[in-house]
């Protein structure tokens, strides 16, 4: 793989890394005893009847944005690891090369095509 391409990956997932975290922060608070883990924080609107329904409404909302997010960034954080130890781009099952329009499209992937699809249809 191309150093430039892997330079450029590398910046997309640092600056999708960073994106994630602010956006994290707005609604949660980083764990201080599990890593990479947020808790969503209780929306406070008020005492009103009406006022506590949206809250709820609200921290459901959260909870299942926090979830998806923070999957995100762990896979994001996995892939800057490989970039980190050298083997960014190869395939975590059957160690081809991952072909790099892959990579630019989905840069978090660690299965080449034919491994995923293996995997899914399982
Ligand atoms: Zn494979």
């Amino acid at each position: 793989m191309k150093k430039e391409i892997l330079e450029k990956i590398k910046n997309d997932l640092l600056a999708r890394k960073k994106q994630i975290e602010n956006e994290l922060s707005g609604f949660a608070k980083e764990d201080k005893f599990i890593k990479d883990n947020y808790r969503s924080e209780f929306p406070d609107y008020g005492d009103k009847e009406d006022e506590n329904a949206e809250e709820i409404a609200q921290y459901t909302d959260n909870l299942s944005i926090e979830f998806s997010l923070e999957k995100t960034l762990r896979d994001i954080k996995k892939a800057l690891e490989r970039i980190e130890n050298g083997t960014y781009g190869k395939c975590a099952y059957c160690g081809q090369e991952i072909p790099e329009d892959r990579l630019m499209a989905r840069p978090t992937s660690n299965a080449c095509v034919e491994c995923k699809e293996k995997l899914t249809s399982q």
